[in-house]
């Protein structure tokens, strides 16, 4: 059967917390389940280094890191390709070839680039952006379009990002009058969206998440954190799982049916408090995460083994990549 590539990609900022888990890891698990699917999954280091290029250190640990998160997560070498975008120098060269069939304005409009511009400046960064950097939307069109990924899965807030792969794909192939270069189009997943737990935006820098690789005191101690229903004051008072930001919201998302049906119903009848809620969810989510933790710290004492992985994924990602190079090499080239 001939598969459909699936790409996508993730920048190296660390530890992941159950965000990533829950939004990105368990959509890619159940991707690579899917005989339809080639998956490809890769580490965007060189796309890091747009901004970070003076960051090598934490780079390389935080590449580590991710690394562990997705393994001991699920995702599997066995079934999906998984490597490091600069060990595919097969990227860097479409990324050039790319670049010539891109018009200027084309790069300055995506909202990544848009994005990260603003991020540099208002971390008060006073360095001007790089010619790197204003070559992004044209590499991450390379990464797609290398791999001819006919699927890239988003959330609803991400389309546009990968309207200037379908752009670039479309114009290079009326230039060079091929249909060598596959449109990709976004897989649209639905996202359970899990919030910090002091009810914003769960994020590293907001120092309001769960990692992935929390122990289980650490897991407790953050719930024990999380918002509830603010109008609550008394452990007898009615609560209103409707109105508790944080807490509940989780009980939705980890817990089983009859668990949530019972905590509604307690908190509603006044029969609980919050901070027995809080216990309850935090041994839940830690029985749910208990596995993954033991296996990333497995993973963690054989250091060549993440190595290893990444190198042989990488190896085999790259029979793909070079099959979509030598085509456009003949295309675009005389003496090929
Ligand atoms: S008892 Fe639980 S669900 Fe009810 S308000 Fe408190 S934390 Fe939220």
């Amino acid at each position: 059967m001939n598969k459909k590539s699936i790409l996508s990609l993730m920048r190296p900022t660390g530890k992941l917390h159950l965000g990533h888990y829950l939004g990105v890891l368990t959509n890619w698990i159940n991707l690579q389940e899917d005989s339809e699917y080639d998956c490809y999954f890769g580490v965007a280091d060189w796309h890091a280094l747009t901004t970070k290029f003076d960051e090598t250190d934490s780079l390389k640990q935080n590449t580590n890191e991710v690394l562990l998160d997705w393994l001991s997560s699920g995702i599997d070498p066995e079934k999906s390709n998984i490597y490091l975008q600069s060990l595919i120098p097969e990227t860097a060269k479409l990324h050039i070839y790319l670049s010539m069939v891109t018009p200027m304005n084309w790069a300055q409009r995506d909202p990544t680039l848009k994005d990260m511009v603003k991020i540099m400046k208002e971390k008060g960064s006073n360095e001007e952006y790089s010619y790197g950097l204003i070559g992004y939307p044209i590499l991450m069109a390379a990464d797609i379009l290398t791999f001819n990924a006919e699927f890239v899965p988003v959330g609803i807030d991400q389309v546009a990002h990968i309207e200037i792969a379908r752009d670039i794909a479309r114009r290079f192939n009326n230039i060079y009058k091929t249909d060598l270069l596959i449109e990709p189009k976004p897989k649209l997943t639905q996202i359970p969206l899990l919030k910090g737990l002091d009810g914003n935006k769960m994020g590293k820098s907001f120092h309001n998440d769960i990692k992935i690789s929390d122990t289980t005191e650490q897991t407790t101690k953050k719930i024990m954190t999380g918002i509830t229903d603010r109008s609550r004051l008394r452990k007898t008072d009615i609560g209103h799982p409707d109105e508790c930001e944080v807490i509940y919201p989780y009980w939705e998302i980890f817990a089983k049916q009859e668990q949530k049906e019972e905590i509604k119903c307690a908190c509603e009848k006044g029969e609980i408090g919050c901070a027995e809620c809080k216990k309850r969810l935090a041994q839940i989510v830690n029985e749910k995460m208990n596995p993954i933790r033991e296996k990333r710290k497995e993973l963690e004492s054989d250091t060549n083994k993440v190595k290893e992985i990444i190198y042989e994924g990488s190896k085999k990602a790259r029979i793909k990549a070079r099959e979509t190079l030598e085509k456009v090499e003949s295309t675009v080239m005389i003496y090929r």
